[in-house]
């Protein structure tokens, strides 16, 4: 059986110490870090996950702004706001929430932050900085798995490392965080040739699909790690993720949970992205 990786438990740690350092910067600096958090539209899903984000970013002393707009909001109104937010010096981190109306064009909103407030880790400006392994925003949802590799003691140097989707938000910017930590990485995606293969040779597996199951426990290396980043509701209402999970536990030294793995790490790593945010303005201005 493997080691079950506990993103919960790993996120409550993470958390406490970034409460610790919002602590600190209270303390010496007298500011505490601040999130705006733009919301278009009434989606409900939307909605509950700004509403976790504001209590998370309080339960580390971080302060939150949330804009609540309509779905009839123009692009031209949406810019605005979000250039008045880049200039005001109590956020330090912006966050749009995708998906955006069909009217508005994501890609200009996301290009409008501010890189120096891009705690999404979205903007071109970060994208590039993690291509050439410079300091700057990863995206969260990677940067969670990342971070539960290190809590798991997932050695990376010289491993073969298999990436499963290719997508600009988690697929492609973990392959290159794991490449970052001289893991030999191949990314997989829809036109692979032979996945199971390619699944086999994995010491450490990283799965981004969004299709329950896709991926078969019997493929898996034995004491393979594996990070199912998936997450599919069943017909029954239950959330899996994209790793058939029984067997692959059987093969696996260590696995995430779904609901209970990454999902947890995500906001956690908002957070840790807010405190950089405001560090690095303290840095700027100095
Ligand atoms: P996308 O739909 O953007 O990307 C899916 C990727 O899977 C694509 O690269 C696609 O390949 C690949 N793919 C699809 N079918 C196959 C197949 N049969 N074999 C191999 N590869 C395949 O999804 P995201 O990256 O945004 O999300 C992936 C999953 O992760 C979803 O379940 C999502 O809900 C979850 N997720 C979870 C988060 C969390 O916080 N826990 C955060 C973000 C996402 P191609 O490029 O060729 O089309």
């Amino acid at each position: 059986m493997a080691a079950i990786i506990d993103g919960k438990a790993v996120a409550r740690e993470v958390q406490k110490k970034i409460k610790e350092e919002v602590d600190g910067l209270e303390r010496r600096w007298g500011m505490a870090p601040g999130l705006a958090v733009v919301l278009v539209g009434d989606d409900p899903g939307s909605h509950i996950y700004v509403k976790n984000k504001e209590k998370a970013c309080k339960e580390v002393g971080i302060k939150s702004f949330e804009h609540f707009l309509p779905a009839t909001v123009s692009e031209k109104e949406l810019l605005a706001l979000v250039h008045s937010l880049n200039k005001d010096k109590d956020v330090h981190g912006i966050l749009v929430q995708l998906p955006l109306p069909a009217h508005i064009r994501s890609e200009r909103i996301l290009q409008a932050v501010s890189p120096f407030k891009d705690v999404d880790g979205f903007h071109p400006v970060s994208q590039g900085m993690l291509v050439i392994g410079a300091d700057g925003f990863r995206p969260c949802t990677p940067l969670g798995v990342m971070k539960l590799l290190e809590a798991a003691g997932c050695a990376l140097k010289g491993k073969n490392a298999v990436v499963v989707g290719r997508s600009n938000i988690v697929g492609k910017p973990v392959a290159l965080m794991l490449l970052e930590k001289h893991a030999t990485v191949t990314i997989c995606h829809s036109r692979t040739a032979s996945l199971r293969d390619e699944v086999a040779r994995a010491d450490v597996l990283v799965v981004a699909i969004g299709k329950a199951g896709l991926v078969r426990g019997d493929w898996i290396k034995p004491g393979a790690v594996v990070i199912d980043v998936g997450v599919n509701r069943l017909p029954n209402g239950k959330l899996t993720g994209d790793v058939e999970f029984e067997t692959a536990n059987e093969r696996a030294s260590a696995i995430t949970p779904v609901p209970g793995g990454v999902g947890p790490m995500t906001i956690c790593m908002l957070l840790y992205n807010t405190l950089k945010a405001a560090k690095d303005s303290i840095q700027r201005e100095r």
